[in-house]
């Protein structure tokens, strides 16, 4: 049976532990009210609802599916009641400013509570999964009335919303979107105006649902006369339901049938002269767009350390009850313990070559969390901060590390879920115990919100390249400030050291992507991926030496929790077996050389 608790004890000791975010809320005004006590109390919370509500109808929703006919689309058994409950906690409007009617609490709370989400159930949260952005591009690019419509009932999650971009030869190519918006009575486009949208949208997620009355869509469109490529997209808010309750003309033709995430409903969307308004200004649509997809990233992000934390709790669950062949080793202070009188055989996880799979997803899983937090903390201070530097600064970081962490940590989630997989044997490859849903769900993750292979090329060009490096310096002072830290201690030494040589290698990388595409303008683009993977060694890295740091430090030891030691003990397998994998990445960008044979047609 597939099993998953939340992993708040760890979530808290990372926030107020590791990270500090209490400190770091108390010199923000918004969140000047919020202790240590409060943010402990909300992931509690958060957790218990992962936990009963959702993670009991995964197995279910994934059985089930959505089906699909003509009228709409009915999720499986549970989603309802579930949906229900969480609006009925205040769930979609936590992070929301209070002028709006949310709850005005940290980005990074949130961000917590969507990893809880997609561990316990992806195929669910892909439904409120899209409203924090479509909040945000509602609040900041909508005009007043259509702000006052739609505002507050999606802040409070009675209506939800969708992100339609994607149409058959549109796909990371948005520039090639052909959905029209004419305004209407021929009124000159302008934000808020009327129109009219036709056109066809693929693989929607939510577009169609029985979990709310009405759903908002935001469709990426093109008016009259507007330039080719992404230059000329615009935006449209079009509901399902319009404001004089008359059924709007968008149309679900049908749902995909997939590998993974059956709870969601992948839609066709067909939009016949639907009625609408543009929301943003005219031909600035990708602009407004980007606000909903940054948060969506982050989102997605964390679904890959969801379906990390899932692997590891099943694999470990599963390794301390099957027991196969003796162990050449016991588990200290276990000899001659009761597991040890258990028949012929020991827990398969005291063989090494398991122990070591478990260990792997626990240091991936610490690491991964740890660096998901801190980009949200980033993220609140990016918005919230006094100052106007530290600000500048907050989102510099932010920019740098929301790909990054998309593509690192979903790549880290379906890898994960295959060793957890492993872990099983045979029946992990069975319905037996769900691990198989794990890793089926699991690998959407690596495709949706710009594929990993975009958030490459956007690190590489836009966020290393085109500034001159200057984000990478801030971010690399930043970590060079924990290296200092460790060495500062003796027992700390060898995180020190791998510490300050990833931040050497990273230099020496971006040292190369410089040099190289002077005269061969191809090489960043062919070594974008491995570039990404080496700096999210960096970012594991640090993250190892920050968890280490802080059990270091009797200080910061959790009431309730992992002991110290078990940190630490993570934090270093990560150090020796998880970190030399980031030599391959640096070497490969350091090939300039390396040729990519053309296919033969
Ligand atoms: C379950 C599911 C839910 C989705 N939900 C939504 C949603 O809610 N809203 C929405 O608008 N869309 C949604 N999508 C669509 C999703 O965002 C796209 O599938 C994704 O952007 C990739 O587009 P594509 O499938 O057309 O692949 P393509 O763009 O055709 O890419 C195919 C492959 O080529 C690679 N590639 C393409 N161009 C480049 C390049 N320049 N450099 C390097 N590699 C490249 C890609 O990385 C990919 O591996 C969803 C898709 C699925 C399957």
């Amino acid at each position: 049976m597939w099993t998953w608790q939340a992993p708040v004890a760890d979530l808290q000791h990372l926030l107020t532990q590791v990270l500090d975010a209490p400190a770091r809320w108390a010199a923000q005004p918004a969140f000047a009210e919020l202790d240590a006590d409060t943010a402990n109390e909300v992931l509690a919370q958060a957790g218990r609802f992962a936990t009963e509500v959702l993670a009991p109808i995964n197995a279910s929703g994934d059985a089930q599916g959505c089906r699909w006919n003509p009228d709409g689309v009915t999720t499986p058994d549970g989603y309802r009641a579930a949906y229900q409950a969480f609006v009925a906690g205040g769930w979609p409007s936590l992070a929301i400013a209070p002028e709006h009617g949310g709850q005005g609490l940290p980005q990074a709370l949130n961000t917590a509570l969507f990893e809880m989400l997609a561990g316990a159930n992806h195929g669910w949260t892909m439904y409120p999964g899209l409203l924090h952005g479509a909040c945000e591009v509602v609040m900041h690019h909508g005009v007043d009335a259509l702000r006052e419509r739609y505002l507050a009932k999606l802040v409070s999650g009675e209506w939800l919303g969708t992100m339609a971009l994607t149409e058959p030869q549109a796909g990371s190519d948005l520039g090639a979107v052909r959905t029209k918006a004419e305004p209407e009575g021929g009124v000159a486009a302008a934000n808020g105006v009327p129109v009219r949208v036709s056109g066809h949208k693929i693989f929607i997620s939510g577009g169609e649902q029985d979990l709310t009355d009405n759903i908002v869509h935001l469709v990426l469109c093109r008016l009259p006369g507007a330039a080719p490529g992404s230059k000329g997209l615009s935006l449209a808010l079009v509901p399902k339901v319009l404001p004089d309750g008359a059924r709007n003309t968008v149309f679900c033709d049908g749902i995909e049938h997939k590998l993974g995430i059956h709870g969601s409903a992948t839609c066709q969307l067909r939009f016949d002269q639907a009625q609408g308004w543009l929301i943003g200004e005219p031909h600035r649509g990708l602009a407004a767009m980007f606000l909903m997809m940054n948060a969506a990233r982050l989102h997605v992000a964390v679904q890959g350390v969801g379906h990390l934390d899932a692997a590891l709790q099943n694999a470990s669950a599963y390794a301390l009850e099957r027991q196969q062949m003796r162990a050449a080793q016991r588990p200290p202070g276990l000899d001659g313990g009761a597991a040890a009188t258990r028949g012929n055989a020991d827990p398969i996880a005291w063989h090494p070559a398991v122990r070591r799979a478990l260990l792997t997803l626990r240091a991936r899983t610490d690491a991964c969390r740890t660096i998901a937090l801190w980009t949200a903390l980033w993220l609140d201070e990016a918005e919230h901060h006094p100052d106007a530097a530290h600000r500048a600064a907050a989102a510099g970081h932010v920019a740098l590390l929301t790909p990054v962490a998309k593509s690192l940590f979903t790549e880290l989630g379906h890898r994960s879920a295959s060793e957890a997989l492993q872990v099983f044997g045979g029946y992990g490859y069975t319905r037996d115990y769900g691990i198989e849903q794990t890793l089926r769900d699991s690998r959407i993750a690596m495709i949706y919100e710009g594929s990993n292979e975009i958030q490459a090329i956007d690190l590489v060009q836009r966020k290393l390249l085109d500034d001159g490096g200057a984000r990478a310096q801030a971010l690399m002072a930043v970590l060079a400030e924990d290296a200092a830290r460790c060495a500062a201690l003796p027992a700390l030494q060898d995180f020190a050291q791998a510490l300050s040589a990833q931040l050497a290698a990273w230099q020496g990388a971006l040292a190369q992507l410089r040099a190289g595409r002077a005269d061969d303008a191809d090489y960043p683009l062919r070594v974008a991926d491995d570039m990404l993977a080496g700096v999210g060694h960096v970012l594991l890295c640090w993250a190892w030496a920050r968890s280490a740091l802080s059990a270091s430090d009797p200080a910061r030891a959790s009431a309730a929790g992992r002991p110290a030691a078990d940190w630490l003990a993570s934090a270093r397998f990560g150090l020796q077996w998880l970190l030399p994998q980031a030599q391959v990445h640096w070497e490969r960008v350091a090939a300039r050389e390396a040729v990519l044979p053309w296919l033969a047609d």
